[in-house]
């Protein structure tokens, strides 16, 4: 069994085994994000594996490189290595922590500006949802983390047209 991983051009990776046949991939296989045909790229990634050009390398999981690495290091130096995991993913939280609170601010703006020039509200309500159908756009051809912070800018986008429109109710009573 050979390990085979894809990167679809929509930014999914993927990874399966498979017994080559003739060099090449038995059955067809497609992205499960966007059903793009990854046979081509497969039997490529067969071929180079195959000739020798490329090592197929194990599954990067942490724990199997950790468990790896523990039997020929020594304990102080495993705790650091999973130091700097745990530090690794920190980063990656707060990261995601800035660019929320960036949407949120981009958000903030928005409605500062339209508020500011006493826009009416139909044409706040409008500007609102095509910045959400930009976003909507948007979100076809990106990355998985990409994907995560512009459905949260849509949803916060909804949540104000939402009270927009709740207050308008209320003017209007
Ligand atoms: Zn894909």
């Amino acid at each position: 069994m050979i390990p085979v991983k894809i990167y679809c051009v929509c930014g999914q990776k993927y990874a399966f085994e498979v017994q080559p046949h003739d060099g090449r991939m038995p059955v067809p296989v497609a992205c499960p994000v966007c059903k793009r045909d990854g046979t081509a790229d497969a039997n490529q990634l067969l071929a180079k594996i195959l000739n020798g050009k490329t090592q197929p390398l194990p599954p990067p999981s942490v724990n199997s490189l950790l468990n790896s690495v523990q039997s020929s290091l020594a304990p102080h130096l495993v705790d650091a290595l999973k130091d700097a995991v745990v530090q690794e993913l920190a980063a990656q939280r707060r990261e995601l922590l800035v660019a929320q609170q960036a949407a949120a601010a981009e958000l903030t703006e928005l409605a500062r500006r339209l508020e500011a020039v006493q826009t009416p509200l139909l044409e706040r309500l409008r500007a609102y949802e095509q910045r959400v159908s930009e976003l909507e756009k948007d979100l076809a051809d990106q990355s998985k983390e990409n994907r995560e912070l512009l459905k949260l800018k849509i949803d916060l986008l909804r949540e104000k047209i939402e009270i927009e429109r709740g207050a308008s109710r209320v003017n209007f009573n």
